[in-house]
């Protein structure tokens, strides 16, 4: 077995509408996607310490909102073990109630696996609210039809004048993110990056000379960790053609059907290639 795929998406885009905190609580009106995508990224850094690859299936710089279909496209090509969508709720509509809430899809072993979600984020953030369910089964596009246990983390309200000034905060997006990152490594038995060799199935215990790569590296290019935050610069960064041809082909390679350039192709591409999951052509 390879390195356990992580596929993460922050919600929405950066502009998506409506998607806000409420202004007589929040008078900035902090956008949703902010508060999800820093629990993302926070996530993805943390899982950085794991013998683990985070695919992120959005564009992390929330420029696009890139398309329920797509994401779930994206992670289901890579066969990703697990995925986590973070989001923030509303509908309290400045009550005082609020809280966390993961949702699930499907049978009573998912929900097993969300109740423990709900009870590591819980856990560290403390944000237990007024629900009368914490953990429900929901038909959502991204955890119904993603071919791997999906769960969608509603992480306080952002209309709730209990939750609201918590979930602004830069400890509780941390705490938050610390809790799904121990949800996830216990539910996939991740292994800490400096744990030793055994057992790794890409380690090699005599150091080096050895006669072939491991397998990942001639199925896919390696994971690019420069700052480029677009495609082209990001695959000349790594060495690798970038011309437009050339990134057609990548996209056949890799299941992205009808490439012709879009931000929202080009961005599935980016996100794979930081995974360390584009296959090479
Ligand atoms: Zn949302």
């Amino acid at each position: 077995m390879g390195k356990k795929i992580i596929a993460l998406d922050a919600g929405h885009g950066m502009g998506t509408a409506g998607k806000r905190c409420l202004q007589s609580i929040d008078p900035a009106q902090t956008r949703e996607w902010y508060l999800n995508d820093r629990i993302a990224d926070r996530v993805q850094e943390l899982l950085g310490a794991y013998d683990c690859s985070v695919l992120r299936v959005d564009d992390t710089t929330g420029t696009k909102d890139i398309s329920l279909a797509n994401r779930v496209k994206t992670a289901n090509n890579a066969k990703a073990d697990i995925y986590v969508s973070v989001h923030h709720n509303a509908g309290i509509n400045g009550g005082s109630g609020g809280g966390t809430v993961v949702y699930y899809y499907n049978d009573a072993q998912m929900r097993a696996k969300a109740q423990r979600l709900y009870d590591a984020v819980v856990g560290s953030t403390g944000l237990i609210g007024n629900r009368s369910s914490k953990v429900i089964a929901n038909g959502f596009y991204v955890i119904m039809h993603t071919t791997m246990p999906a769960f969608l983390l509603e992480n306080g309200f952002m209309d709730s004048t209990k939750d609201t000034p918590i979930i602004l905060t830069a400890d509780h997006a941390e705490k938050t993110a610390q809790g799904i990152v121990s949800f996830l490594a216990a539910e996939l038995s991740l292994r800490k990056n400096d744990d030793g060799q055994q057992g790794g199935d890409e380690s090699n215990p005599s150091g080096d000379q050895s006669g072939s790569l491991p397998d990942k590296e001639e199925t896919y290019y390696p994971a690019y960790t420069g700052k480029k935050t677009t495609l082209a610069p990001a695959l000349a960064g790594i060495g690798v053609n970038s011309s437009y041809s050339f990134r057609a082909k990548i996209a056949a390679a890799n299941d992205i059907k009808g490439y012709i350039g879009t931000a929202a192709q080009n961005t599935r591409i980016y996100n794979l290639l930081v995974a360390g999951l584009l296959k090479r052509v």
